[in-house]
């Protein structure tokens, strides 16, 4: 039996995680559930669960969340550092982080300092501090199983292949739903448009990184950091299909893939039973219906994010940590009408000309310039939106 913690039960990959865990009750159990502010789901998910905690963030819910539970032995907990202490929490042996953006570096580093295997879906938290992550993860001797597609799909490409060379990796890109557009079609696109992928259903903020291609750029930076390889041992193939979820080129040219239809539980199926394969009921891949695979080069002229993915990759240091942040700003203010799709790399890279380079950044240098770089970037959303008033 594994006991299992999910930083952010209520989103996209944790509710496909709870239907997984839902499916093996002799295997799993649930230890802590976590999230920001949809306390029904919290709610109906604990009494189905009855895990020992479950943490609120808004702390506005709290009474309501502990009100509800009352009648359970659920402990409830709210607020920044619950977070942690959901991460922590003594009786799990594996916590899927499963929260958007950065809040999930603190609850990942408390995670691993605990000792608890991650499976990882909250890439951001790679990007923002790769370096420190994973020499945390060595040092207390904890494994990091991705649960994004590509990594997942990489790492299960690695398997059994721990002492042959890595040549180089490809991350495979659907391209999202703007693929093959220009950039004066991309100018005028909506948020309605934007939140359309044609190939899965996820929480917004990703949506929106997809059909901008950041989400490339960060899973480059993700790749990195989880499989240690060079910047230029790294590269992204369109492909539009999304069945190859990722390819790896040996030192002899010889290329693994890890294939299957897109559905997240998959690879998260496969994250929470690892080292073990055990049996689904998912649905299998039918060759018919997909008579042609594709491939294409990525546009990163017309999608400058995963150019500037790149570029950041290669200066190291907090740079990731700066493109993160902006972007997680630039996302919030496109998702809230105030910014143009294509304003929103402009405000990324001012960030990236303007905010202060650190080559060898501490853990409190990490949340400074994260800090730092969302002042910045909120007040160029301002001026943008006072501009485009005016
Ligand atoms: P969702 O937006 O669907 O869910 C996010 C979860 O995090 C929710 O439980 C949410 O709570 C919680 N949350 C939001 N803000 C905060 C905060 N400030 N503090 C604590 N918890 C918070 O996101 P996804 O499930 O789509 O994505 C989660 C992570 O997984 C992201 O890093 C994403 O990049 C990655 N990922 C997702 C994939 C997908 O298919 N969805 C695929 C590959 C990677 P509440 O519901 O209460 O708001
Ligand atoms: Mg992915």
């Amino acid at each position: 039996m594994k006991n299992i913690s999910i930083l952010g039960s209520t989103g996209s990959i944790g509710t496909q995680a709870l239907e997984v865990v839902k499916a093996n009750p002799d295997l799993y159990k649930i230890s802590a559930l976590t999230a920001q502010s949809n306390a029904d789901l919290l709610i109906k998910q604990a009494l189905e669960f009855l895990p020992l905690m479950v943490v609120i963030g808004d702390e506005g819910q709290y009474l309501k969340v502990k009100a509800e539970l009352s009648s359970t032995p659920v402990k409830v907990l709210s607020g920044e550092d619950a977070l942690c202490e959901a991460a922590s929490i003594a009786e799990a042996d594996f916590v899927l982080t499963a929260v958007v953006g950065a809040v999930g570096l603190k609850p990942t580093i408390a995670a691993i300092e605990a000792g608890k295997d991650i499976g990882l879906a909250n890439k951001e938290t790679l990007v923002v501090a790769g370096d420190l992550i994973t020499a945390l993860a060595k040092q207390h001797g904890v494994r990091i199983i991705p649960v994004d597609s590509e990594h997942s799909a990489i790492f299960q490409c690695l398997v059994g292949e721990e002492n042959n060379p890595i040549e180089k990796i490809y991350l495979t890109a659907s391209g999202g739903p703007f693929r093959g557009k220009d950039r004066a079609f991309l100018t005028g696109v909506t948020k309605a448009e934007a939140l359309k992928h044609p190939n899965w259903v996820m929480g917004a903020k990703i949506t929106i990184d997809s059909a901008s291609l950041m989400n490339k750029g960060l899973e480059v930076i993700e790749a990195k950091w989880l499989f240690g390889l060079e910047p230029d041992q790294i590269d992204v193939i369109v492909h539009p299909q999304s069945i190859i979820h990722s390819l790896v080129q040996f030192n002899d040219g010889s290329m693994k893939a890890q294939m299957g239809l897109p559905d997240m539980k998959l690879p998260i199926h496969y994250a929470l039973a690892y080292p073990q394969r055990i049996s689904s009921d998912f649905k299998r891949f039918n060759f018919m219906d997909y008579p042609e695979l594709t491939f294409a080069q990525a546009d990163r002229e017309t999608f400058r994010n995963l150019d500037l993915a790149f570029i950041v990759m290669r200066r190291g240091g907090n740079m990731p940590c700066i493109i993160n942040a902006a972007n997680e700003v630039v996302v919030n203010a496109f998702l809230q009408g105030q910014i143009g799709f294509l304003q929103m790399s402009d405000v990324i890279e001012a960030c990236m000309d303007n905010i202060a380079f650190i080559a060898e950044p501490s853990l409190n240098n990490y949340l400074e310039t994260d800090r730092y770089t969302r002042i910045f970037a909120g007040e160029l959303v301002t001026k943008q939106v006072n501009y485009n008033q005016n």
